[in-house]
């Protein structure tokens, strides 16, 4: 398990390095590790710089159990489908639809905080799997949503550069919110 870097210390805010090809078996540990972090948070999305290392390599998951937990008015409007879990390094946007969605997002490296952000709903994405081979993932809906926001961190990027700044609220007033707009308990 690894501290998870909050938001104000300067890796947070500097792009990371790409990672070669030849070097990718080095980083083994250092993946494994990161989806422990990110599943002890609990989180369905970490980034390597959240944990202090200068590597364009993210990692992200949704178990059947994490949207169990979640009511069910939320998670459909979450679009949300349990999905295996996946590391990727030098993520790269290779295509992505015209159409936004606009939902709550929060991070690790801001804890307790929600705002709503706008992503594509769908988009095409290139890098390199641990093993060091070239991948191409489709993805839609919330996985679209974690990978927008794990690839922002590698560019430096926090969610509240981009959020709707008047919807930011603390984690309680957003159930409250999401309360009394969708009946979510
Ligand atoms: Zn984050």
């Amino acid at each position: 398990m690894r501290d998870i870097v909050q938001a104000g210390d300067p890796c947070l805010r500097r792009r990371c390095r790409e990672i070669d090809s030849a070097d990718i078996s080095s980083y083994r540990d250092l993946v494994g590790d990161m989806f422990e972090t990110m599943r002890n948070a609990p989180g369905v999305g970490l980034a390597a710089n959240q944990v202090g290392v200068d590597a364009q390599l993210f990692v992200m998951e949704d178990t059947q159990d994490l949207v169990s937990r979640t009511p069910t008015s939320l998670a459909f409007k979450q679009e949300r489908i349990p999905f295996a879990p996946t590391a990727v390094f030098n993520p790269l946007v290779t295509l992505h639809s015209d159409d936004v969605s606009e939902f709550y997002e929060g991070c690790l490296s801001v804890p307790g905080y929600r705002a709503l952000v706008k992503r594509w709903k769908t988009l095409q994405l290139s890098g390199l799997d641990p093993d060091g081979n070239p991948i191409s993932l489709t993805l839609s809906g919330w996985a679209a949503r974690i990978a927008q926001h794990e690839i922002d961190h590698l560019n430096g990027v926090l969610y509240v550069d981009k959020m709707e700044p008047m919807s930011f609220c603390t984690q309680e007033h957003w159930k409250r919110i999401l309360e009394s707009e969708w009946g979510a308990r």
